[in-house]
């Protein structure tokens, strides 16, 4: 039955696909993404792509009715950091086989025809190559997953879209980064021109040379921004660039009227661990 009053708060949920120290929902994000997924179909909502989402906090659409005929709620999905857990399945040193991301979709789909027609999942990434050996190395124990091999493949797959993560994600393993003092470990330091100019337009021209697609979303490593980045770089000159909607702000509902240069997100592990916890969102939403 059509919804009688338009949908106002549209919940986007995020997974960190790396996040492996066991083998249940609370210490796997790629357990509990697959539990999740199969929970909003439950819950009743449609999954639609986020880039959609900053069309519509952007005045670009003014319903789903077009994705989602029969009027269900929407929500959409997004995975940070852009490891490979995101597309291929992967044997974790410790914890054995996984299924990525991109895997689980695939089995809901064919499990479920039907249901969830514009499944999508924005994989924000890391663009810098030098910058992703170094954080594979430093931060998780050289398993060699931050390739950037499976973009194009992705992409053209239409269930995960590569969007920009920055260029070094400011990391503390990487040397040397774009900060100007090689201030790094926060988002905030991240405040001239120069800096953000290669965060945001270097880091969009090189990730569309390695996908084979521009990337239209940013995602604030840290979900961090300086006030420059947010209410200055953004709203002048990222547009420009291709790049319509960033998101940074954590644990609230995206509204028509949110600032589409710091939209937010409920994550994976902060902001619900449990089945619970992801209904007590979900439920909020509709
Ligand atoms: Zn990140």
């Amino acid at each position: 039955m059509p919804r009688s009053r338009p949908q106002q708060r549209i919940p986007v949920l995020t997974w960190h696909g790396y996040n492996v120290f066991g083998d249940s929902y609370a210490n796997n994000d790629l357990i509990a993404f697959a539990a999740d997924l199969q929970a909003i179909d439950d819950a009743g909502f449609a999954v639609v792509p986020l880039l959609e989402v900053a069309r519509w906090v952007r005045g670009e659409r003014h319903d789903f009715a077009d994705l989602v005929p029969d009027g269900r709620p929407v929500l959409a999905l997004s995975c940070d950091d852009g490891t490979d857990y995101d597309w291929r399945d992967l044997a974790h040193p410790v914890h054995g086989p996984q299924s990525s991301f991109a895997t689980t979709m695939r089995t809901f789909q064919r499990d479920h025809p039907g249901r969830q027609s514009h499944l999508s999942l924005a994989s924000f990434v890391i663009a810098s190559p030098s910058a992703r050996r170094q954080i594979d190395a430093g931060a998780m124990n050289g398993q060699g997953a931050l390739n950037d091999d499976w973009w194009v493949e992705a992409n053209e797959s239409g269930l995960l879209a590569i969007e920009s993560h920055g260029w070094d994600h400011n990391h503390p393993t990487v040397s040397p980064v774009v900060q100007r003092e090689q201030r790094t470990g926060d988002f905030f330091v991240i405040d001239t021109f120069a800096e953000c100019d290669m965060h945001v337009r270097a880091a969009a021209h090189f990730i569309a040379s390695r996908a084979g697609r521009r990337p239209r979303l940013f995602a604030y490593p840290w979900t961090q921004a300086s006030d420059y980045l947010r209410h200055d770089y953004m709203p002048a000159l990222a547009e420009a660039h291709g790049t319509i909607a960033a998101f940074g702000g954590q644990s609230d509902f995206i509204s028509r009227d949110s600032d589409r240069w710091y939209l937010p997100r409920f994550v994976f592990g902060p902001d619900w661990n449990a089945g619970e916890g992801l209904l007590r969102i979900l439920d909020a939403a509709r």
